[in-house]
């Protein structure tokens, strides 16, 4: 007798920093018709973000189901303190095996499109391109290698990686060609998930669009009503240009997924975090050392001290750029903001950009700390008197895990549509500089990611808001989902809420994969990804 389950399969689509605040205006005025059919059809909601809610943490999150004191990823930068040399981080940083290796071990067949942290692509059973962080050409960023050119040839152009041209000004100057650049890397994506669609019937197919964060981070005072620089042409453009296409995209992945991998396929639209306007930087390292917890490195330069100073009298001269080889410039630069900090006799010191991430110096008593952290919570923006920090968290008391000595002593909370910058060249000591609508980050992130679940046996609920989950469950409940066992460390919980079939045990065990050796990236990738996380804002 023919068996007539079948298989369970999912589908998921990945809106880098995809959010209601956007989103449902759109759905509501009918602008996005797929989207809605899916939400309306199935289960929808906020889905929260790590702390912090950065791209490489989150999306490490979703592919492991554990916080970063397991994975060890908080930031696009690593830091380790004994060599006090900050690195990049890449796919082989994860501390815990990642839902690919997971569903490869179970013969399960997967397709991973352009997710980050995904570089070098683990040799899974299928396929994955990698997404942000990936070097450049060069590297190979497909597996299996040979995908690339498969790829290209349908697609017939050259896959759409950012180039040095699309960083050397600024991305978006041109408003036009920064959209049809966007609309270019959508398309893309979008058509090469369609043909591995078409090829195959994968267990597990996720495509993942970077194209939105880049896109909400640049044009974030059209896309927020009621901003002071909103125009509503630029509006439309990119509600035609952009949305629209996306929300065709939906439809056609949605259905060429049903069609290859069959009508049960579970769908799942999610994002890694929200989005909101971002009004103003903090220079953290400035601030620290205003209120005497940072000392600058002054006795006895270092060898790197003295490059310091020399890139600092080139710089007044304007002649950096033209002295001073690229590659050279930059390994300088990287090295330079770790060196010019007395990490002996400082309190505390930031390394990285967004939220803050402080590292403690080897002196620093219980008291110190309290003292630093009640200053913290006193700073005010003088402009506003608005406080510049929400939450100061300890390291222990957000993450567990082996990977925590990994991570920051604390981690500090900016206040709603704050961010920080943690510049160590203390002479400018601007602590606080309002964000302008020019700024690549005119949008930054925030905590309250989406997501849309559709698909047999889900329940259904109001399109939007009205439900909450972790994106730290997503890869638990896919896992039981598909009927496999979920790894006992994962801090995800399965929501068998969101289901309306019969409660099944959940399975736990201890996977056997091993964690992969972790491999540095070498001196050029880590140049060429440091010049472009910093022109994206990102570092
Ligand atoms: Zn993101």
């Amino acid at each position: 007798m023919k068996n007539l389950q079948p298989p369970p399969r999912v589908f998921c689509l990945g809106l880098d920093g995809g959010t209601w605040t956007v989103l449902q205006p759109l759905l509501q005025a009918g602008h996005l018709p797929n989207l809605l059919a899916l939400a309306n059809d199935g289960l929808s909601g906020v889905l929260h973000s790590t702390i912090p809610p950065i791209t490489p943490a989150a999306w490490s999150t979703f592919m492991t189901g554990c916080n970063p004191g397991k994975h060890g990823i908080f930031d696009f930068q690593g830091y380790d303190r004994r060599s006090n040399q900050a690195y990049l981080v890449n796919a082989t940083s994860l501390r815990v095996p990642t839902l690919w290796q997971l569903l490869s071990q179970h013969g399960k067949r997967v397709a991973v499109v352009d997710l980050p942290v995904t570089y070098p692509p683990p040799a899974v059973n299928g396929v994955i391109v990698s997404g942000l962080m990936t070097p450049s050409r060069e590297s190979t960023f497909t597996h299996p290698a040979t995908l690339l050119a498969e790829l290209e040839a349908q697609l017939g152009y050259e896959w759409p990686l950012l180039k040095e041209e699309d960083e050397s000004g600024r991305l978006h100057a041109d408003f036009s060609a920064f959209l049809k650049k966007m609309r270019l890397f959508l398309d893309s994506r979008v058509q090469a998930m369609l043909y591995l669609l078409r090829r195959a019937p994968w267990d597990f197919a996720f495509l993942q669009l970077q194209c939105v964060d880049f896109l909400q981070h640049a044009l974030w005072p059209h896309l927020e009503a009621g901003h002071p620089d909103f125009q509503r042409e630029r509006q439309q453009r990119i509600l035609r240009d952009f949305f629209a296409p996306l929300d065709q995209a939906v439809g056609e992945l949605v259905a060429a997924a049903r069609h290859s991998m069959g009508e049960q396929t579970l769908m799942l639209v999610l994002s890694d975090h929200g989005f909101q306007r971002h009004r103003v930087r903090a220079e953290l390292n400035h601030w620290l050392h205003a209120n005497g917890f940072l000392v600058p490195q002054t006795e006895a330069p270092s060898r790197w001290m003295r490059h310091a100073g020399l890139i600092r009298r080139l710089d007044v001269l304007q002649l950096r750029k033209r002295l001073l080889p690229k590659s050279r410039r930059q390994a300088l630069g990287t090295r330079l903001r770790l060196h010019s900090i007395d990490h002996q006799r400082s309190l505390a010191y930031a390394v990285s950009s967004f939220w803050g991430y402080l590292y403690l110096g080897p002196g620093a008593s219980v008291s110190q700390v309290a003292d630093l952290i009640e200053k913290l919570y006193a700073w005010r923006d003088p402009a506003t008197q608005q406080p510049v920090v929400r939450k100061v968290f300890r390291r222990e008391e957000i993450f567990s895990g082996p990977a925590c000595e990994r991570l920051p002593d604390l981690i500090v909370e900016p206040a709603p549509g704050c961010t920080f910058s943690s510049k160590t060249f203390f002479q400018n000591g601007t602590l606080l500089a309002p964000v302008t609508p020019e700024d690549f980050h005119a949008g930054t992130h925030e905590s309250r990611g989406i997501f849309v679940l559709n698909g047999a046996g889900v329940v259904q609920g109001a399109p939007g808001q009205s439900h909450e989950a972790a994106l730290q469950d997503v890869m638990p409940t896919l896992l039981h989902w598909l009927g496999l066992p979920v790894p006992a460390h994962c801090d995800g919980r399965v929501r068998s809420e969101w289901f309306d079939r019969p409660a099944v045990a959940i399975a736990y065990h201890q996977p056997a994969a091993a964690v992969q050796e972790e491999v540095a990236f070498s001196d050029e990738e880590e140049r060429e990804l440091q010049r472009r996380l910093q022109t994206l804002g990102y570092m």
